[in-house]
């Protein structure tokens, strides 16, 4: 972080601004504007957005068309907040995520939850009625995992560090077993099911297993269909809800809406937010299969649900994007192998360096957090915004938006490309001192 960086600041942050800020850290400079896939500091530099508010920006910034409806929507008195009141727009919502979303994916049979609107409340809200229908407290969840920071999303979370924000240690009532991968050769869903079936193994019958179809924050470990059909197996024969927190790797990041379409399996849970909204605004809803929507009316509450000008947004994100599945699906395809190419080069400059994730949630895994963290320094100075992952930040991870157009997106793999050349040579420089 170079002081001339930080004089770009209005020193107010540092003043006053938490300790607790991170992602100021890295980019140490103040924004002023955001289009599509660049973000303009007020210095007048542009940068090309590799992070798109860690897939909350799947679209991109301000959207034309959402932008439109939803100042369209502001000038006309349109509801700001109603509770969870009926609105004609969370009207106008259901009934574009109903038939845009649910209906051509055979999966009519789940109800919307709104929850409150961040990611972590429909963690929370999945994890309190897995238990509610169960009767039983522990959780499954996996190594490296992430679902967010409230004390009950906290608890299923992986990563040390972020736990020992709440003071650390274990925040109970959850297993952790190994995600497919984190042992090497071991077969985890074998040891998941010994440890269920052995009743002196310590390990509780579970309400519910949990996991991400691509482990966003864990280090783009992407599970395989066999993996996720065992788990899934496992759910059922051990009386448990199967649910998938998909805030990450859904909504088109993975190349299909959902991170486990096609993968043969139905969960009883699927959380959805960050780019549910599609425009960057809080919104997050729970999907419950029919047969376990047994909450009793506002028996899970909070004065933030359903976030009306988030409707407003995500039906249009619907509307543009996704009314036209094959078309979306094959630009993302499109756009992934674009992607895979580029980053391919990357870890060919790095003996032992490879790709992780799936579809558009790729990165490379470059060994270290130092190396990491240096080609993410490197290539913000060039232009880049562009974040690490993994238990070490040992990932160079890409989260571009969905609608990046082809030549921006090379010219960002560009830019990691030669901040990984300048870091490598760096290094052999102070090596050979
Ligand atoms: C971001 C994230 C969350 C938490 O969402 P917040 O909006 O930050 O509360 C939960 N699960 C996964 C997989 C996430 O990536």
């Amino acid at each position: 972080m170079t002081t001339d960086k930080q004089s770009a600041n209005n020193p107010v942050f540092e003043r006053r601004e938490s300790e607790a800020r991170s992602y100021c850290r890295g980019f140490p400079t103040t924004f002023a504007k955001a289009q599509g896939s660049i973000m303009t500091a007020t210095d007048g530099t542009e940068y090309i957005d590799f992070l798109a508010g860690c897939s909350s920006l799947n679209y991109g910034h301000n959207d034309a068309d959402m932008k439109s409806a939803l100042v369209e929507h502001i000038t006309d008195d349109g509801i700001a907040h109603g509770l969870d009141m009926y609105t004609e727009e969370k009207a106008k919502w259901l009934e574009a995520y109903e038939n845009i979303v649910l209906k051509p994916r055979g999966m009519d049979d789940y109800k919307i939850m709104m929850t409150g609107p961040t990611g972590t409340n429909a963690v929370e809200a999945a994890m309190k009625l897995a238990r509610k229908i169960t009767g039983r407290r522990n959780i499954i969840s996996f190594t490296n995992g992430f679902h967010g920071m409230t004390m009950g999303s906290l608890s299923l979370t992986g990563n040390a560090g972020k736990r020992g924000g709440a003071g650390g240690g274990h925040l109970g009532d959850v297993t952790h077993m190994p995600y497919e991968g984190a042992m090497g050769d071991v077969d985890t869903l074998k040891l998941i099911e010994t440890m269920l079936n052995n009743s002196s193994s310590g390990v509780d019958a579970p309400a519910a297993f949990i996991f991400e179809p691509v482990q966003g924050e864990g280090g783009l470990n992407a599970a395989s269909k066999e993996w996720i059909q065992g788990i899934a197996k496992l759910a059922k024969e051990h009386g448990a809800l199967l649910i998938v927190d998909d805030i990450q790797a859904g909504i088109g990041r993975t190349g299909k809406y959902f991170g486990i379409e096609d993968m043969g399996v139905e969960p009883d849970l699927i959380t959805q937010a960050k780019s549910l909204s599609g425009f960057g605004l809080p919104f997050a809803c729970l999907l419950i299969k029919r047969e376990h929507d047994v909450w009793k009316p506002a028996e899970h509450n909070g004065t933030f649900r359903g976030n009306t000008h988030a409707f407003v947004t995500g039906r249009v994100a619907l509307e543009k994007y996704w009314a036209d599945k094959d078309a979306m699906e094959a630009s993302i395809a499109e756009k992934s192998q674009i992607l895979e190419d580029g980053l391919k080069k990357v870890a060919e400059l790095i003996p032992n360096a490879y790709l992780k994730g799936r579809g558009f949630m790729r990165g490379v895994d470059v060994g270290t957090g130092e190396l990491a963290e240096d080609i993410c320094g490197r290539a913000f100075d060039k232009g880049l915004i562009i974040e690490t992952s993994g238990a070490d930040d040992e990932v160079v991870k890409v989260l571009a938006a969905l609608n990046i157009p082809n030549d921006v997106l090379k010219r960002g793999l560009d830019i990691v490309l030669e901040a990984t050349r300048e870091a490598l040579n760096e290094n052999k420089k102070i090596a050979a001192e």
